[in-house]
């Protein structure tokens, strides 16, 4: 069975070809026209979604050495993520099924982040989790644990109930004047940095659930006092504050983790999503795994951000469940897991 799978929930433009399970080709095409405003502009990125989705499919199936009569199926991206950026992939795959007459198969951007773990490429095949495993998704949008029991049966057991792990990491990486997406900087800052440099308020939220905004206030208001009495406090103590907040919210989200461990009994924990690549949450889950005996997953590399390749793999999973769609699918912005 060979798949198409395409992505364009949000800032990427992706394309990737499957083959009997396994990830032949994933071409990303980043956008670059939002770094001047601090954040992604809808409207720009559905435009440069248009530019660029036919190059970066012929790409994907160059590189695979698959031809347009070879696919049996499309996999795209149905939501979450931005109107506009989705309605470019989902006519585009209605497009392409139509033309070649083969089954269309919507996919779950959260669920895709999650079962990236299952990827296997032409140089690899991975250690995959299995069943019932814990899953925290922490990404652009969305902070969840998850209890995944299959492929396409998942659990949310806790979220948050405000901002994402990874807007807290660029809301808080614009304060300081980093240029978006900020995560990844503050991640690299933080290797100079002193975790305990500063101490950042925490949020007392019961059970499983989440909340950063208002570690984004007390961080904005924190260095708006510092500002007032040293203009350069920032340039001067830039690592020290990305370590400290990074430490603060890496351990928010291992706190919940390690209760979620405890309450389900389960000890195999994946972790998912674009916040899944920062070091400091990566290193304390290993330390976590150590300490409780857990058995842990970090995505490979170029499957933790946003990209086709998981949704091609998704695609696969219910493409053997016959899990098709009509011509009148639809985008659907604000699509959650169950
Ligand atoms: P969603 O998947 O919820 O729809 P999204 O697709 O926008 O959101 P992803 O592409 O999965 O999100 O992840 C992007 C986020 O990951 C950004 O907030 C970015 O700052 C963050 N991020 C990426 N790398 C790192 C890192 N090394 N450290 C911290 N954050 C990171
Ligand atoms: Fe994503």
């Amino acid at each position: 069975i060979t798949i198409l799978g395409i992505e364009s929930s949000c800032d990427d433009t992706s394309a990737s070809i499957l083959k009997d399970g396994i990830i032949y080709s994933n071409i990303i095409a980043n956008q670059t026209v939002h770094m001047d405003y601090g954040g992604v502009v809808p409207e720009l990125a559905s435009r440069a979604h248009q530019q660029n989705i036919i190059p970066v499919v012929h790409q994907a199936m160059q590189k695979a050495g698959v031809t347009a009569d070879e696919i049996d199926a499309v996999a795209f991206t149905r939501g979450p993520g931005l109107l506009g950026s989705l309605m470019v992939g989902t006519s585009f795959a209605k497009g392409f099924a139509m033309a070649k007459n083969i089954p269309l198969i919507e996919v779950n951007h959260l669920q895709a982040h999650i079962l990236a773990h299952f990827i296997d490429d032409l140089k690899n095949t991975y250690d995959h989790p299995e069943f019932p495993f814990l899953a925290l998704l922490v990404s652009g949008g969305n902070s969840q644990i998850i209890i995944v029991k299959d492929h396409l049966e998942m659990e949310v057991i806790g979220e948050t109930i405000d901002d994402a792990a990874g807007e807290a990491f660029d809301k808080c990486a614009k304060v300081m004047g980093l240029p978006y997406p900020g995560g990844p900087i503050i991640d690299r800052n933080a290797k100079q940095g002193n975790p305990h440099a500063f101490e950042f308020s925490r949020p007392k939220i019961q059970g499983l659930d989440y909340s950063f905004s208002g570690l984004k206030t007390s961080f904005l208001y924190f260095i708006r006092d510092k500002v007032k009495e040293n203009p350069n406090f920032v340039q001067e103590n830039m690592n020290d504050l990305c370590a400290s907040l990074q430490y603060t919210i890496v351990d928010i989200l291992m706190n919940k983790v390690k209760r979620a461990a405890r309450e389900t009994g389960i000890k195999q924990v994946a972790i998912a999503g674009g916040v899944s690549a920062n070091s400091g949450l990566q290193n304390a889950l290993h330390e976590a795994a150590d300490k409780f005996n857990w058995k842990v997953y970090v995505p490979q590399l170029g499957y933790s951000l946003d990209n086709a390749a998981m949704i091609a793999i998704t695609g696969y999973f219910k493409y053997l469940k016959k899990e098709f769609v009509g011509q009148d699918t639809a985008p659907f912005a604000r699509m959650t897991i169950k």
